[in-house]
């Protein structure tokens, strides 16, 4: 072992870079809560200009952000469609049903696609009529989809599902927690893929190499609401400058360089695709995620985890013969060499 722990966990691993820690000791503040911080003032507005939304909201994680967002736009009471697999519905300790009293009504999303047709299906219009049926009150959506794949929606396929929506007069949230590993892959502008959502939020954490921090973005109206919300949760900051200004450091320099995480998941992909016992398809990993299944006899994720960590590399589990793998910053292309070169000496 060479020194380096190669840390393939997660893309939030990841630790400030210096120019982070000096944006944090520079920052100009003020009592957020008041009003009065001037870098928090200016990442939530350089943030929704990206986004293409009237206004911000700097909240401290993407699940804050998330159940922030349906506590806005919902009513207790009514029925979410979430992607089964989507990150609000998983891995937020039933935020929805606690916070927001709403009832899920999990979406199947094949091939990263949110079918128009399907999500249309499990619309419950609102019929005073009928007074068994929950309405539903939200569509939620995600992009890069699902976290062991992290694969991209197209603003085409928002579209269509804003389609829908529009028909039923529900809102549609995006959560966008490494949308712009989506912007990136597709090669187009962030605002592109909100422009038919009616709120979205984004992770500085992901991919982004801040400490902590998403944003929240959308209409003036929506986000003054959210920030009673947000209040509401105990989530209002005082100096929380010291939060956004690796924020704004991070939308300036850290958006673009995510081409080399795609680049880097694609070659770790195909390498691992050649490897007899270990099966991806390097057609799926369109961003920073590949998810290798265990296919050789006597092996298992569990085995596999302690072969790597001797090795200094670090995966994630996900199942009995499946783990994780996510591309970041600190990985650069001789550590994807490494990993390549121990899977295979592994599985030889
Ligand atoms: C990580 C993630 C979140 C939650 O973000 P935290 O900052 O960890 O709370 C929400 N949605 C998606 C899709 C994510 O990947």
């Amino acid at each position: 072992m060479n020194g380096k722990i190669i840390d393939l966990r997660s893309d939030t691993v990841t630790l400030p870079l210096p120019e982070m820690r000096e944006a944090i000791a520079g920052a100009a503040l003020g009592d957020d809560i008041l009003g009065e911080d001037p870098t928090v003032h200016e990442l939530e507005e350089r943030a929704a200009a990206m986004l293409g939304m009237e206004a911000g909201l700097l909240v401290i994680s993407g699940t804050m952000a998330n159940q922030v967002a349906v506590m806005t736009l919902t009513e207790r009471g009514q029925e979410v469609i979430v992607g089964q697999d989507s990150h609000i519905y998983n891995l937020e300790t039933a935020g929805l049903s606690t916070l927001s009293q709403v009832q899920v009504r999990p979406l199947e999303v094949i091939d990263g696609t949110f079918d128009p047709e399907r999500v249309e299906r499990l619309i419950q219009a609102a019929d005073v009529s009928d007074v068994q049926r929950a309405e539903t009150g939200l569509i939620c959506l995600e992009n890069t989809y699902n976290l062991n794949e992290g694969q991209v929606i197209t603003p085409e396929n928002t579209a269509q599902i804003r389609e829908v929506a529009n028909q039923y007069g529900i809102p549609v949230y995006l959560d966008g927690a490494r949308l712009f590993n989506a912007s990136v892959a597709l090669g187009v502008e962030p605002a592109e893929l909100c422009k038919d959502v009616d709120a979205v939020q984004i992770c500085l954490t992901k991919g982004l190499g801040c400490p902590l921090g998403s944003i929240l973005a959308g209409s003036k109206p929506f986000i003054a609401k959210a920030r009673k919300i947000r209040q509401r949760l105990g989530g209002g900051m005082r100096q929380a400058g010291i939060v956004a200004a690796p924020g704004i450091f991070a939308l300036e320099h850290m958006i673009q360089r995510l081409e080399d995480d795609h680049r880097h998941a694609l070659k770790l992909a195909r390498a691992v695709s050649a490897i007899d016992g270990l099966a991806v398809d390097p057609d799926d990993v369109q961003t920073n995620i590949v998810s290798p299944t265990i296919v050789k006899q006597g092996w298992d994720t569990d085995r596999l985890l302690e072969k790597l960590q001797e090795q200094g590399i670090k995966v994630k589990k996900i199942g009995r013969r499946t783990f994780r793998m996510v591309t970041h910053v600190h990985i650069s292309g001789e550590d994807i060499d490494r990993v390549i070169a121990v899977l295979r000496r592994l599985f030889q």
